[in-house]
């Protein structure tokens, strides 16, 4: 399974899912349809699943454009998000599968930024490849997604169950966000030189235009405040210890940041 990263809007990612000997691809958060069929055509492949991880505007901007290029495509989403993902035809819970060619993925229900985010993630094919998660705005790049539907607790619930995938992980999130959410990590987690050589490799690599997703769940868990609640550094900024707390705390903090 070969994965595509389009660029679209400001800061959003899709991605392009694409198995070569079949020649089918499925799409993952479409914001927008054009620059999808584009990659289709280049890729000269039938679209045949979109992966919407939650109902925000800019990750199902594009279904119905799409469906009308493919009808036969299905349509896949969380079954809290019925009736708000335009051309939903599949209602996904925690535990389900998808599958797309040779591969199968797994459905886990994450709600936080809204109330009916589901993430997807396919294991390795092999020992020596990594797995792929995709999350749409619930873990991004050196931050996470702001509770709109959610609690501190609920989010820290579907973190958990994110961060408890091996460290090779590749997450691929929706979202451009990771400068930013580092200039705010170095605010809180002071002491972490790990944090502080990513944050200049990733200014670098901005300053250059170059994309940093997808990233990696092990750098997550070590740079990213929000799969840290339990780390003495980020209760002792918070003056909080209890998971929720110190995560909601945070995610207060990085609203107003
Ligand atoms: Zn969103
Ligand atoms: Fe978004």
């Amino acid at each position: 399974m070969k994965i595509i990263r389009i660029p679209v809007l400001s800061d959003n990612y899709v991605f392009v899912l694409f198995d070569e000997n079949k020649k089918i691809a499925a799409v993952v958060d479409p914001a927008v349809a054009e620059p999808v069929l584009e990659c289709l055509r280049e890729l000269n492949a039938e679209l045949i699943a979109i992966f919407n991880t939650h109902h925000h505007w800019d990750h199902v901007g594009g279904n119905k454009a799409l469906l009308k290029h493919f009808p036969k495509l299905c349509v896949y989403g969380g079954i809290e998000d019925k009736n708000r993902i335009p051309g939903q035809q599949v209602f996904l819970q925690e535990g389900d599968t998808v599958k797309f060619g040779d591969r199968v993925g797994q459905v886990f229900f994450v709600p936080g930024h809204t109330r009916g985010h589901i993430a997807y993630y396919f294991p390795p094919s092999d020992e020596t490849e990594p797995g792929e998660l995709f999350c749409g705005d619930t873990i991004f790049a050196g931050g996470c997604g702001r509770l709109f539907e959610g609690t501190p607790s609920q989010m820290v619930n579907s973190l958990s169950k994110l961060r408890a995938l091996p460290d090779n992980t590749r997450i691929w999130c929706a979202h451009e966000y990771t400068l930013k959410n580092l200039q705010f990590a170095l605010t809180v987690d002071r002491e972490n030189t790990t944090l502080e050589a990513r944050y200049k490799e990733i200014r670098e690599a901005r300053s250059k235009g170059i994309a940093t997703v997808p990233s990696i769940l092990g750098i997550e868990k070590q740079t990213n405040p929000f799969l840290r609640w339990d780390k003495s550094s980020l209760q002792a900024v918070t003056k909080m210890k209890e998971p929720a707390r110190v995560f909601g705390r945070l995610r207060g903090m990085k609203d107003q940041f």
